[in-house]
């Protein structure tokens, strides 16, 4: 069973691109599955078909097929995974070295993923899951998992304009019940945090039998081209016609069954794509200053900075 992973650092557009390749033929895009068990269905969140969790119909049936209904998993495993996939455990989970409890502890925390991934595909009728989580500590966890074929995406998006995402004090989770606010980070800890966490995604793309990284910004300026690449290296090339949801700058996206993520989740039809370079205006310019030092490598090494990288004055993406 084929899992295409996403990997990275929230608000880079993860939720449009699981949705973009959850619609292709046999694949499924189930969304956060590293948030189903702890908020998803703890707090009875909307699924993306605009139902609650608990009265959506594919969930049940999944939860039904894997654990046998959902109430004493979501409990075991929201207690689980604080103490099983935080990011300070990454080194145990790479090295394997940990105490007696914890590897237990992992390995049920394991078999539960195993079992939703395995009911999901099942339920859903797909050869492909995408699962939309982004979290590095919980791949590190996932490759423990000797049956996962497990394919890595790494989606990065400008460090700059990230940074202005998680800088909007006040808006709300869209899938949330109770009008609960979406986090904040200010754009100093945010830059750490892109670092360390690009870091962390590029380890496990070296790692992986099949990986790749796609910026957000060519997904949004060129969809088509920049989805048959990323389809091409992590082995699952794009059936002929497979993509006819893809235009030149939009996308045809049903509702689905993924959880959690961003506000476009709710939105369905006619997508147009439209770069979101909001920063370059908005960012104050010593947060810019900041961001730009502390993910300098890193910017670079993408093209987002440096020698090829794109026009700032015009906003013309000039790389490759
Ligand atoms: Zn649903």
């Amino acid at each position: 069973m084929k899992v295409l992973y996403i990997v990275g650092v929230g608000r880079s557009g993860s939720t449009l691109l699981e949705r973009t390749l959850g619609t292709l033929p046999g694949w499924h895009n189930a969304g956060e599955l590293n948030a189903v068990f702890s908020r998803v269905a703890r707090q009875d969140q909307r699924c993306g078909c605009g139902t609650p969790f608990s009265s959506c119909d594919f969930w049940q049936a999944v939860g039904q097929q894997a654990f046998g209904g959902w109430s004493e998993v979501t409990a075991e495993m929201s207690r689980l995974q604080p103490r099983v996939v935080r990011q300070r455990y990454v080194p145990r989970l790479v090295s394997g070295v940990m105490s007696d409890d914890a590897r237990r502890e992992l390995g049920v925390y394991l078999e539960c993923h195993d079992r939703l991934y395995r009911a999901i595909a099942d339920v859903a009728g797909a050869e492909v899951v995408v699962d939309a989580s982004k979290s590095t500590a919980q791949l590190f966890a996932l490759r423990r998992i000797a049956s996962l074929d497990l394919r890595v995406l790494n989606l990065v998006r400008d460090s700059r304009g990230v940074a202005n995402s998680w800088n909007k004090p006040g808006l709300v989770k869209p899938q949330s019940r109770d009008g609960e606010s979406m986090g904040t980070y200010s754009p100093q800890r945010l830059a750490v945090l892109w670092s360390a966490l690009q870091a962390e995604s590029a380890m496990l793309c070296a790692a992986a039998p099949y990986a790749t990284r796609m910026r957000y910004e060519d997904l949004v300026s060129d969809p088509r081209p920049t989805l048959e690449r990323a389809l091409e290296e992590v082995g699952l090339p794009a059936a002929p016609g497979s993509l006819a949801h893809v235009g030149d700058h939009s996308v045809e996206l049903p509702a689905s069954h993924g959880v959690a993520g961003s506000r476009t989740r709710f939105t369905t039809g006619h997508v147009e794509l439209r770069l979101d370079d909001a920063w370059r205006s908005s960012l104050p310019s010593a947060s810019r200053r900041v961001v730009t030092a502390v993910t300098w490598p890193q910017l670079v090494s993408y093209g987002y900075a440096g020698r090829h990288a794109a026009d700032e004055r015009t906003g013309t993406t000039a790389w490759r």
